[in-house]
């Protein structure tokens, strides 16, 4: 793999070490999880998504799916697969990837 400076920076999973998203995929950092800090993700490779279910979050209710490493199993975050309010549609299709399950590596 060619290293182009922060460009091809990616994001692990902080068990076992498997790609899960680009520096390039990032679209926020402003999001809160049970653990703490997430990260708003357009793209996850090497993961599994768990069964739907309904959650209420503080910006509204929304049909979310865990997102779980391919590899060891780790639970890493979620997807949002359906919002209710309007102005959160933006998140439909998105991935969360909480940060104390992820560390940043090349
Ligand atoms: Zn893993």
């Amino acid at each position: 793999m060619e290293i182009h400076g922060d460009q091809s920076a990616l994001y692990r999973c902080r068990n076992c070490q498997v790609p899960i998203a680009f520096r390039d995929e990032l679209l926020s950092k402003n999001y809160m999880a049970k653990t703490g800090q997430a990260f708003l993700f357009s793209n996850v490779r090497n993961i599994v998504i768990g069964q739907k279910e309904e959650r209420t979050l503080i910006t509204g209710v929304y049909t979310i799916a865990g997102l779980f490493c391919s590899n060891c199993g780790e639970e890493l975050g979620w997807k949002y697969l359906q919002a209710s309010e309007a102005r959160q549609k933006f998140k439909e299709g998105k991935f969360i990837l909480e940060r104390s399950k992820i560390a940043k590596g090349y």
